[in-house]
């Protein structure tokens, strides 16, 4: 593993147009579950039954009490871990541009990264479903569900749920930047969940280098230049801390 994280960073190192495609398993760490695999949600409750849009229109205050209350509560504890403060790290190495992720759990900010696309939305904030208006998640009150807008509206989080679209402004800021790197770091996805399952696949056929860091084997492994098989934070550290001390030889 030492030789392979060393040869991803002359790689890495070497190029000045990084992106970066993150999803749930980066944030495992943080002790927010991911869907799929070990441990995942989808082992606990039906996706199609709590996190489909339908199935909020359907009974909104069931998907409440049983996906999004407590989302709330794991997401208003979780802190960035290492491996999202190795992406800030590779951003002040001037290495890494963007990242794509396809979280809601705002902790790539939070760790210091200024160019996020929440290619999912954000969990941060509550969309009335009537007006429109925007509450932030934190400061809401959840002793009646689902939790309403003064204009009587219901309020969902402003995320993308099964069945609805990906903004379009998101997705085609995504598929330049996958088309224009010269390099992909993607991070903790399955890689199943489309279209930002395509993004590296976009990637590769552009000329970029594709490296995937996940404890697993997903479609992706396949198509990848290279695979880190292993925890998102100790690989990340172990990369960014690479990057570094080359760059500083360099
Ligand atoms: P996923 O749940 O489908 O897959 C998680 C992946 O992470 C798996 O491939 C797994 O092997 C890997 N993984 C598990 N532990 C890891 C670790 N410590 N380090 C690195 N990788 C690890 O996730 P997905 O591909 O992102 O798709 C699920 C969808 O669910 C996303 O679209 C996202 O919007 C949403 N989601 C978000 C959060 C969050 O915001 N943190 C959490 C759960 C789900």
């Amino acid at each position: 593993m030492e030789e392979l994280i060393h040869q991803a960073a002359e790689i890495l190192a070497a190029k000045k147009n990084v992106v970066a495609l993150t999803g749930a398993g980066i944030s495992v760490e943080s002790g927010i579950p991911p869907f799929r695999g070990k441990g995942g949600l989808w082992e606990k409750i039906d996706p199609m039954k709590y996190a489909h849009i339908d199935a909020f229109i359907k009974d909104p205050a069931e998907v409440w009490d049983v996906l999004i209350k407590s989302m709330k509560e794991v997401l208003d504890r979780a802190r960035p871990n290492a491996a999202h403060k190795a992406l800030f790290r590779l951003e002040r190495a001037g290495i890494l541009k963007t990242i794509i992720t396809q979280n809601v759990d705002g902790l790539h900010q939070a760790a210091g990264s200024k160019d996020v696309i929440e290619f999912h939305g954000s969990f941060a904030v509550q969309r009335c479903m009537d007006c429109h208006a925007t509450f932030e998640t934190g400061s809401l009150k959840l002793d009646s569900l689902p939790p309403m807008c003064q204009c009587g509206g219901i309020l969902r989080p402003d995320v993308v749920f099964f069945g609805e679209l990906i903004p379009p402004n998101h997705l085609k800021r995504s598929q330049l930047l996958a088309a224009g790197c010269d390099a992909m770091l993607v991070i903790g996805t399955s890689a199943t969940v489309e279209p930002a399952a395509y993004m590296p696949v976009i990637a590769k056929r552009s000329g970029a280098v594709v490296i995937e860091v996940n404890p697993e084997p997903t479609p992706l492994t396949r198509l990848a230049d290279m695979a880190l098989m292993g925890k998102a934070g100790k690989v990340m550290s172990l990369l960014a801390e690479e990057v570094e001390k080359l760059i500083r030889q360099w």
